[in-house]
């Protein structure tokens, strides 16, 4: 390590000199005044005397040190990391926006209110469902308030031994999770040699005690469930209801309504497909949007529009059997703005050619690689590709290590090891927002590290080699994190 670069790693308290300031106040202008003793937290606080440029070089490079969609390429999978468009964060930045308490009353926010009923009415368009809920605040949140409304739907009809719910193999690993949650037996629907649910084995299970099934789709093999209709079907022969798991909407927008599909139920992820960056866990919304039959149980609040003397208001009301609220307030504001202004700036032709785009992108990322690396199921793709590297694992490199190589060519790892019935999975979603020309690049860099695999397999195996730091102990970093600057114990000593 050069000098230069172990100065650009020192802690900012390392860095410390004793004298040195990053400000200058203005000299004071009232009596100086004791702190009352009784009223001290410290005697001494430990701050870096450090120069202004020392604290902006300092950040900025701390925030060059990883990878993010506004310096990478970064097809993560499942997860639709796709470029945000700035003006959603300027646009939920204005102040009449930001500004606002949850606790106005309505009368003070019917701008804020109008914008989300716009939204609701928005999700409703695009999904073909009857009615919306922006509560929500996350996918999972979602999934859990359509399970709990399918569960109150049951129970208010005298269903309540339907404690049953069916989910796929190929589902997103949250949808069995939020059916425990709600308290149901979830039995798990293998995926047939096409990729589809196994039509099969859900008959076998379609019995009256079924409460439900949770589909994501297009599946987390990237696939459209050919079936999808009949899938539908059956579960309702059985008098359960159909669970959609849309989350990656990106693959569908303009192109089909789940609604039209034969679902009553589904979520849709604001922060993936509506553009919110989410890097990081947050903030996020998961709107939930349903048939007639469930709009009753709607979580609370939703936004409705009332004419009185041909003058126009929102109000916040709560549905008349509902869930119940699942947050503080009426879910995270910010974000149903940042999907507003992403609606309306791309209309509906952008939208439709956001899934046109991202399936395109996904597909020609699946031809140019599949010579090279194991496809599993030899089909068209939605808006993501799951390759496998048992090709490359039978040379002696894994997923893993395919993986971590990447990232010495200046990509972000894709999903790796998921879905779970895919063994040496990548799962790669390269999104709408990409060039060609990022999409070759990439492809070059899988070919030059399959041809690694075979003529250099220990440089694969020891990546990355470029990165600020190597492989990292990842059960250590999460047990025992270091979060903060601790005086080292022999300064301890000194002072
Ligand atoms: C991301 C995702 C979820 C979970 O969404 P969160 O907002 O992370 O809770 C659920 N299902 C699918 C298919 C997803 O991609």
């Amino acid at each position: 390590m050069t000098a230069q670069q172990d100065h650009r790693r020192r802690l900012l308290m390392d860095r410390s000199v004793p004298g040195r300031v990053g400000a200058i106040l203005p000299s004071l202008d009232v009596p100086a005044q004791e702190l009352p003793d009784g009223q001290l937290l410290r005697s001494d606080l430990d701050l870096p005397e450090v120069t202004e440029p020392e604290v902006v070089r300092y950040f900025t490079n701390l925030s060059q040190l990883n990878f993010s969609i506004d310096t990478h390429f970064y097809p993560l999978g499942s997860c639709t990391m796709k470029y945000n468009p700035k003006i959603n964060d300027e646009v939920a930045s204005l102040p009449g926006f930001a500004g606002i308490h949850p606790l106005q009353p309505d009368y003070q926010v019917q701008g804020a209110l109008e914008i989300m009923h716009h939204v609701q009415d928005y999700l409703v368009e695009i999904t073909g469902m009857a009615a919306s809920s922006l509560a929500p605040l996350a996918g999972a949140q979602g999934e859990l308030c359509g399970i709990l409304m399918i569960q109150k739907y049951h129970q208010e009809r005298g269903d309540s031994h339907r404690l049953k719910m069916l989910i796929p193999d190929s589902a997103h690993g949250t949808n069995p999770a939020s059916a425990a949650m709600a308290g149901y037996h979830v039995v798990s629907i293998p995926t047939d040699s096409e990729g589809n649910c196994d039509l099969k084995a859900l008959k076998k299970e379609a019995t009256s005690d079924l409460a439900g099934m949770m589909i994501t789709l297009p599946s987390t093999l990237g696939l459209f469930d050919q079936h999808i209709v009949e899938v539908c079907r059956l579960i309702h022969e059985a008098g359960g209801l159909a669970y959609a798991d849309g989350a990656n909407m990106n693959a569908l927008l303009g192109q089909v309504k789940m609604g039209h599909l034969g679902f009553d139920v589904m979520h849709l992820n604001l922060h993936k497909t509506f553009s919110t960056p989410h890097g990081g866990g947050g903030p996020g919304a998961g709107p939930v949007c349903v048939q007639p039959s469930l709009q009753p149980y709607l979580p609370a609040p939703v936004v409705e529009r009332r004419s009185y003397n041909g003058k126009e208001s929102y109000t916040l009301v709560t549905p008349e059997k509902t869930i119940g609220k699942v947050s503080a307030s009426h879910g995270n504001f910010g974000v149903l703005v940042r999907a507003y202004t992403y609606i309306r700036t791309l209309g509906n032709v952008g939208l439709r050619q956001v899934s046109e785009n991202a399936v395109l992108n996904a597909n020609y990322l699946l031809t140019h690689l599949k010579d090279r690396y194991h496809l599993p199921f030899d089909r068209p793709c939605m808006h993501e590709v799951v390759l496998s590297a048992d090709w490359q694992k039978g040379k002696g490199v894994n997923g893993l290590e395919t993986a971590k190589r990447l990232l010495d060519y200046g990509f972000h790892a894709p999903t790796m090891y998921f879905p779970l019935t895919v063994d040496e999975a990548l799962l790669i979603e390269p999104t709408e927002t990409e060039s060609k020309e990022t999409l070759d690049l990439f492809i070059e860099a899988m070919k030059a590290i399959d041809q690694e695999a075979t003529e250099t397999p220990d440089l694969v195996k020891g990546a990355p080699h470029t990165t600020p730091v190597r492989r990292l102990d990842e059960a250590r970093a999460a047990r025992q994190p270091d979060l903060r600057w601790q005086r080292k114990a022999e300064e301890d000593a000194n002072s």
